[in-house]
């Protein structure tokens, strides 16, 4: 098939899901996207791509920065040059998240106990913050990163480990995209476990679990998805 034809199939598969793709996209990127999308309907079972978004469109751009990252902002999800699969499933997570107005986070944090004490560790990361721009006033170069006030991820192991950026919204968007690709979270997982610091090894699900969708996590992930994947009830 030529390959312009090629491609417009596919944008007839990806228009029929709610997704707008804006600016210039290779074949392969589309190839990849739809790639994504078609392994998260296997892993979840879900047949609806438009009902588990809540029936809303979602756009992708490009940001034109060299980067392997991504960012989104309701229903936009932007990415770098050299996205990866697990970046867009990361930032694909975000994107459900906000369709259904944060209920899976609020869920995943609810069934987990995760984020104790978190109005607290708010405002004392604020200070925390605070004595940075103190400290480097008087030419102290030294990055404050204490560990305590990091997100707490509950009782269960976290997708993937835990740095000064973990959130409420980030642990919903990095269980979503292990949840697509639960051997790539395991493998994840152990990189991070073994570079992290001592602590850090309770994080470690990868030597008690077969894959992430056995995790605690994994499974309140893929219920939530399930859920709202099929139930009209759920609309918001
Ligand atoms: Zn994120």
């Amino acid at each position: 098939m030529p390959m312009e034809n090629q491609k417009s199939d596919l944008l007839k598969r990806m228009e029929n899901w709610q997704i707008q793709l804006e600016d210039e996209w290779s074949l392969e990127e589309i190839q990849r996207v739809l790639k994504v999308f078609d392994t998260l309907a296997e892993q979840t079972g879900t047949s609806s791509i438009p009902q588990l978004f809540n029936h809303q469109i979602t756009i992708l751009k490009h940001s034109g920065r060299p980067g392997r990252v991504g960012r989104t902002k309701g229903n936009e999800i932007i990415l770098d040059d050299n996205w990866t699969d697990w970046t867009f499933a990361h930032e694909l997570g975000h994107r459900w998240n906000n369709a259904w107005d944060r209920l899976p986070e609020q869920r995943l944090h609810q069934s987990v106990g995760a984020g104790k004490f978190e109005w607290l560790k708010r405002a004392l990361r604020r200070f925390e913050k605070w004595l940075e721009r103190v400290f480097k006033k008087f030419d102290v170069k030294k990055k404050i990163d204490w560990p305590t006030l990091w997100y707490q991820p509950g009782s269960a192991p976290p997708p993937c480990g835990v740095d000064r950026n973990f959130n409420a919204s980030e642990d919903l968007a990095e269980s979503f995209a292990a949840t697509i690709f639960p051997t790539e979270a395991k493998t994840r997982t152990n990189n991070v476990a073994t570079r992290a610091i001592a602590f850090a090894k309770s994080w470690d699900w990868s030597t008690t679990f077969s894959d992430y969708l056995q995790t605690p996590r994994g499974q309140i992930t893929l219920q939530t998805i399930k859920e709202l994947g099929s139930n009209n009830e759920y609309r918001v």
